[in-house]
């Protein structure tokens, strides 16, 4: 017979760890299913400055690794291995991995979301040089200076108003001539002094020599290019939620994350989402690990009714 866990974790990134070591520590034998290293997205943040408890920050990847250690302190365990699908239905559930099949009676998911990226050349190359992908995280490195936040999204205002308390200017740069944002933002946006707007706008280069000095703009009307300095880039143009492996098993809202209110619980029972692959207002660590807690209390009630 094969060994069934009560827990099986897709992902180790902080809600997924977190969910560990609350399974573990109710006595609940949980396997994190986790293809590369702890962590996730966090571990390729160099520093963690708004996760409590730590007054001098913390390097991501040092905290997944604490994270992962604190669950397997209580018995957790961590399989390094890339599941390929996962079987949702039934009181024994499973997951077919490069390691095998794992069977457990609740799934965590807790794959989390990428932020999407410009595409322009070096993009990659100046992350955390003066391109960014979350200003609550990063905007404090900018300080009385000149940033650009790309998009016209929620996102992106609610970005370049934060920012606009911190730097000297905030430019938003949106590729149409109306943002996608809700109405309660256009006024605080428009009335902030400091904020610009540079409307039919697109991102078509990056200027830079060890640092970002500035953009090039393409006006999307016109083609015509301009130069923009600036000591930075915000890049708010939405995530990508990883769920090509549920995307036709558990209900996903219209942005394409897993539907799962404050409870974690998706629409299949026994099935819970946590961390940024869910919907919510705020991605954060502080958010994923509260996530992770969360589903095992509800997953503690569905195992004890089975
Ligand atoms: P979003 O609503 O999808 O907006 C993305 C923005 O980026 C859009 O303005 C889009 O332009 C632009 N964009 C997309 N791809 C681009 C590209 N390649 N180059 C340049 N611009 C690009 O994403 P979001 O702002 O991250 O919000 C995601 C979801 O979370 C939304 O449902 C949002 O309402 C919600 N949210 C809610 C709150 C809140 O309620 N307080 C706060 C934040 C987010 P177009 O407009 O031209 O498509």
């Amino acid at each position: 017979m094969e060994h069934i866990y009560d827990m099986l974790i897709v992902g180790g990134g902080p809600g997924g760890y977190t969910a560990a070591l609350y399974a573990a520590r109710a006595g609940r034998d949980a396997l994190v299913l986790e293809k590369l290293s702890a962590g996730g997205q966090m571990a390729l943040t160099s520093d963690i400055d708004n996760y409590p408890g730590f007054e001098q920050g913390v390097d991501g990847f040092t905290l997944g690794e604490k994270m992962q250690q604190g669950a397997e302190r209580f018995g957790a365990k961590t399989e390094l291995a890339e599941v390929f699908s996962l079987n949702l239905d039934g009181e024994v559930k499973s997951a077919e991995t490069s390691e095998g099949t794992f069977y457990g009676r609740t799934i965590v998911l807790a794959t989390g979301a990428s932020p999407r990226p410009l595409g322009v050349p070096f993009e990659e190359e100046m992350l955390g040089r003066g391109i960014h992908y979350c200003a609550s995280c990063d905007g404090m490195m900018y300080r009385d200076k000149t940033v650009v936040v790309v998009g016209g999204g929620n996102t992106a205002v609610e970005d370049a108003l934060m920012l606009s308390h911190i730097a000297k200017k905030v430019i938003l740069v949106h590729r149409r001539d109306s943002l996608r944002a809700t109405k309660v933002y256009h006024d605080p946006l428009m009335q902030a002094e400091n904020i610009e707007v540079r409307w039919n706008s697109a991102v078509a280069e990056l200027i830079r020599d060890e640092k970002l000095t500035g953009i090039k703009l393409k006006d999307t009307v016109t083609g015509e290019i301009s130069e923009l300095e600036c000591d930075g880039v915000f890049v708010s143009i939405g995530r990508s939620p990883a769920t090509e492996l549920v995307k036709d098993k558990v209900a996903l809202d219209k942005a394409g994350y897993i539907e799962a209110d404050e409870t974690t619980r998706t629409s299949v029972p026994g099935v819970y989402a946590v961390g940024d692959v869910r919907t919510k207002a705020v991605r954060q660590v502080v958010t994923a690990v509260a996530d992770g807690a969360v589903a095992v209390h509800y997953a503690e009630e569905y195992l004890a009714s089975l």
